[in-house]
């Protein structure tokens, strides 16, 4: 499996002219070695894979890695332990590549004072590009990870009442998502309700959710590495008239976008088809951020689904579709559905109701 991630790595490098790169974003490192610890170092030099981890993750490294020579250190710290800039020095690279995004400021230098004769050259995206498309056992993984955050929704019903706390609804939440076979949160989940419900990210409070309140949930499971996300919105016990028609026009926004995609349609025209939508309906000023995003070993990866992204959706890339419409001050209401490209169209990997509940 990650041999051939490597090999593609390899080309990839090729065409840059650099002998080797030092990975250290962790999802690349996971995506390249299957090694799912939260520290180490991969490095590739001269077509040859080196993963470097300290003694809490030795075992496992081995275990997970049993094709690839893992090299226990005293930390991975490349400040402390002198055996990767040795490497890197005795395997007499000339250019070694490395994620732009990722390396601090500290190691960059420290690589830059050990190792005088290489060239460092910063990489953009260059691991990420190729983990824009999941192969069918990624694929499986994040349908997992939906069938489980649907689980999760499905059993908070009972505590979204009038009187509960948005705190109380989104620890629920969380309970439930480990309860349903979680490996932790995709992200801290968000529960926000009534005027609070137009931040786009906020964070759950001790506000009570009251009749005629919006309850904006937004949430995912981890299975295996891999993330889902998912965003719902009921009205608690009455909705009103304007709740409603707002309700009604982002489900025909999101359905807009979801109709369009396909492989070879761009990012951006996904983000367009739903935007005309409530432009038309008189809301265009109140969605604010992009239609959607990536998700696989991050919860937010390429490709970014927003103006000026053309880049063409691809068969087996999983993406959001995640209209909202926030009103400052008032309310706000989001449906966020996770979807798989396929060759005919595409896949709603997310199964919870999501017309407007009361
Ligand atoms: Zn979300
Ligand atoms: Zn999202």
């Amino acid at each position: 499996m990650t041999d051939e991630r490597v090999m593609m790595l390899l080309e990839s490098l090729g065409h840059q002219e650099l002998e080797g790169m030092i990975i250290t974003r962790p999802e690349n490192r996971r995506y390249l070695t299957g090694f799912s610890g939260s520290a180490g170092v991969f490095l590739i030099l001269k077509g040859k894979g080196h993963l470097f981890v300290d003694s809490r993750y030795i075992e496992q490294a081995q275990e997970e890695c049993p094709l690839l020579e893992v090299i226990l250190v005293e930390s991975v710290d490349f400040g402390t332990s002198a055996q990767i800039v040795d490497l890197i020095r005795d395997t007499r690279v000339g250019a070694l590549g490395f994620e732009a995004d990722h390396l601090t400021f500290d190691q960059h230098r420290v690589l830059s004072e050990k190792l005088p004769f290489v060239t460092l050259k910063p990489m953009h995206q260059l691991v990420e590009d190729h983990r824009r498309i999941k192969n069918p056992d990624e694929i499986a993984r994040i349908r997992e990870a939906a069938v489980i955050t649907d689980r999760a929704y499905g059993r908070i019903r009972p505590c979204l009442r009038p009187g509960a706390r948005e705190r109380d609804v989104c620890t629920e939440i969380q309970y439930q998502l480990r309860k349903e076979g979680s490996e932790g949160e995709s992200f801290d989940t968000i529960v926000v309700s009534g005027a609070r419900s137009s931040l786009i990210h906020g964070q759950s409070s001790h506000k009570e959710i009251h009749a005629g309140d919006t309850v904006l949930m937004d949430f995912g499971a981890v299975f295996q590495g891999y993330h889902a996300d998912m965003t719902r919105t009921v009205v608690m016990e009455k909705a009103s008239s304007k709740q409603r028609e707002v309700f009604t026009l982002l489900l025909k926004a999101q359905e807009a976008a979801l109709s369009l995609i396909q492989p070879g349609v761009t990012c951006e025209e996904v983000d367009t088809a739903a935007r005309e939508v409530l432009k038309e309906g008189g809301y265009g000023d109140y969605f604010t951020h992009g239609i959607g995003h990536g998700v696989g070993l991050a919860i937010h990866e390429a490709p970014r689904l927003k103006k000026g992204i053309a880049i063409p959706l691809v068969s087996g890339m999983v993406v959001t579709v995640e209209p909202g419409i926030y009103i400052p001050g008032e309310w706000g209401c989001r449906i966020e559905d996770l979807v798989l490209v396929t060759d005919q169209g595409c896949e709603v990997l997310s199964h919870s109701p999501k017309e407007m509940e009361v």
